[in-house]
This record gives C-alpha cells, structure tokens and sequence, in this order.
C-alpha cells in the first residue's frame, strides 16, 4: 500500500498532526494530485476552532473528524481515472476545491454554486455527503479531485502564486459581476487586506482606469499604491459615520468627476463593522452596483428608499468558477497579471500549528502563508 503525510485534525481547537495514512485511488472521473503548495487563509484558524460549525445548529457545516484542511492546493497531476481523458499525470495544477452534488436541480441548470450541497473540498460546507467523498484537503501529500476542478498552470505561474488562486479567484469573480473594465471607476473597501490587494492586481491587469482602495495602515497603503501610481488612489480611513457628508465620499466624487465610482467590491475583515461597508457603498455614483466578498458579519445600517431612489445594486458573491480560474492563469501566463508583489512564507507540512498560530504577523495582503507538504522536516 502507498502512503502518505498527512496533518489532521482529530478534534476542534487542538493542534492537527502529522499521520501517515494510505494514497487515496481517484475513481473513474477524478484525478489524484501531488501537492507541492497549499495556501493557508488566516480564516483557517477560525474554521479549526469550529467558528462556523457553531453558527448552525445542527453543526452540519464541518467536515467529518479526523479533517484534513487545505482550501488552495496546487501540484502535478500523479494519476487519472479511467474516464478522465483531457488531463494527463505529469501536467501542472491548481485544484478548485468548490464541489457540487452534481445531480440536484440547480447543477442539473448548470448553476453548480447555487447547489443546496455547495461545499469547499478542505474546509467547510453544506454537504456532509460530498466532504465524505472528497476528504482529502491540501495539507496532505496527495489529494483526490474531480477532473473537471483542474485550473492548468503555465509554467509562469509558480506552485507558490497559484495557491493565492482562492483570494484571487474571489476577487475576479466578483469583478467579473461588476464589469469592471477600461474606463471604469472601482472603489476597493479594505484594500491593502489578502482579498483587496489581489482585487488591485486584477483591476490592473483588467483594464480599470480609476482604481481607489481604503485602508487603515498608511504603509500598507502606500505598497498598494505603488503597484500601479497612476490608476491607484488610496486613502487612510477613520470611524466617521456612513452618510453623503463622509468625507470618503467627497473623496471618491472628487476623483469620479463628482459622480462617484461605477463599483466598489468590499473586501473588509472579519469584525469590521456593518458601518465601514456603507461608507463604501455611498460613494457609488447612481446606478452603481457593490459586490461584497467580504467578511463583514454585522447587520448593515442600510437605507432602502436611498438604495431604491439611486438605483443602487449590491449582490453577494461566493468564490470563483474553474472557468474563472482558468482566465487568471490565461492572465499570469500573458503577463498582464501581475503577482510578482506577493512575499511568499513557504513553511514545512510539519510546521503548520505553528503557521495557523502566526497569521496574524504579516504584511496585510503581501504575504502569502503557503505549506510544502513534499516537506516534512
Ligand atoms: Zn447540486
């Protein structure tokens, strides 16, 4: 029997440890990939203390224990089931971890991400069915995935960088919503964050002429500017109250022409409260339209009649298609997507209590935390 490394966690809010269990055999429509990086998202600290599995309360959002986590993996294709014929071992991948059951009225529509059961292969979902089946995250040697989850990765585009994909890929897809393209105006709430500076970096290589970003540390602020000094504006936010009067929202006008932006993607932390989104949302110009990818959890102090009388739009998003993955590798590839700005923290599999314990050092969204698992020192 081939083994494997793998760090599991065998009960919430303890260390995960390093256990040598069997290769999982891909079935006939999936592959098995050899992990060489996966990225690690500071949220991952939450998902492992259970956070959000007591937010329901039949705790139906976690996976099976002992789980093995890891949302962003990439590596080279090792085998492919007998019905996977497009992708051959050897070739170089990212794996989306998005699953759907397949057969339930929404997949069968072609809407996989509205599926009742959409779960993240790794983390958490909504399906206990579908975590059993797929149980393999990017903290182990070797993973088991749908063939039809493959982003494949041009030679550019490092292990390391694609394990940014799942920030990245939430960011396009939200962008993608928007519109956002030449000519066009986009405010990024939370900018210098994992999630608004890969927002940045996608704005830029998406053509966006006038791109403004909020943030609290001047900087981190600065870097992000630096990226791009002549389509980027930033600027320090305080606590003022949401409202016309901000003077974030005289800010953005004055940039826009006195209109305000065309979009804005909120990209705030966890904790942030419902009143630092709306400030964002204010400085959208009538019939300008907001995507929140996110964190923010509080209750939102939202003025129906001034949503309806400026023709405002704001729609959730939730992670990236494969489809969408594979634009962003089209981009790196091309080379107008440029993550050449990410400081990658490549740690050992063996390390990875101590990388979840240490998230909170970093350069706001510079850094990149990603495990080795080929390294078990
Ligand atoms: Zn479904």
């Amino acid at each position: 029997m081939n083994t494997m490394i793998a760090a599991r966690l065998h009960a919430y809010d303890a260390p995960m440890t390093l256990d040598r269990i069997a290769v999982p055999q891909p079935r006939p429509n999936d592959v098995l990939v050899e992990v060489k990086a996966c990225g690690v998202v500071p949220n991952l600290a939450r998902v492992v203390s259970n956070f959000f599995g007591k937010l329901t309360p039949d705790n139906k959002l976690m996976p099976p224990l002992p789980a093995i986590f890891g949302l962003d993996p990439a590596g080279v294709v090792a085998e492919v089931g007998d019905q996977v014929w497009s992708v051959r071992p050897g070739e170089r991948v990212y794996v989306n971890p998005a699953r759907s059951c397949g057969s339930c009225r929404m997949c069968r529509s072609g809407q996989p991400y509205d599926c009742p059961g959409w779960t993240l292969q790794g983390y958490f979902g909504r399906s206990q069915e579908i975590m059993r089946a797929y149980p393999y995250g990017g903290l182990a040697q070797f993973i088991t995935a749908p063939a039809t989850a493959l982003v494949k990765l041009p030679d550019s585009a490092s292990f390391e960088a694609a394990a940014r994909f799942g920030y990245l890929g939430t960011a396009y897809a939200a962008m993608r919503k928007i519109g956002v393209g030449p000519g066009q105006a986009l405010l990024i709430n939370g900018i210098s964050g994992q999630l608004g500076l890969n927002a940045a970096q996608l704005a830029l290589a998406m053509g966006a002429t006038t791109i403004l970003g909020t943030g609290r540390n001047q900087n981190l602020l600065d870097r992000v500017k630096a990226l791009g000094p002549g389509r980027i504006d930033i600027i320090a936010v305080s606590d003022a109250p949401p409202g016309p009067a901000d003077p974030l929202v005289a800010w953005a006008k004055k940039l826009t022409d006195g209109y305000g932006v065309d979009g804005v993607i909120d990209c705030l932390p966890p904790g942030a409260p419902g009143s630092a989104m709306m400030r964002a949302l204010y400085c959208l110009r009538r019939g300008g339209r907001a995507v929140n990818v996110g964190a923010v959890m509080e209750t939102l102090p939202l003025n129906a009649f001034w949503l309806m009388t400026n023709r405002i739009g704001l729609e959730g998003s939730v992670w990236f298609t494969t489809a969408e993955g594979e634009d962003m590798a089209a981009m790196a590839a091309a080379g107008t997507l440029d993550l050449s700005a990410l400081e990658h923290g490549v740690s050992p599999l063996s390390k990875v209590n101590e990388v979840l314990a240490g998230m909170d050092e970093r350069n706001g969204g510079f850094t990149n935390f990603v495990i080795d698992p080929t390294r078990v020192e």
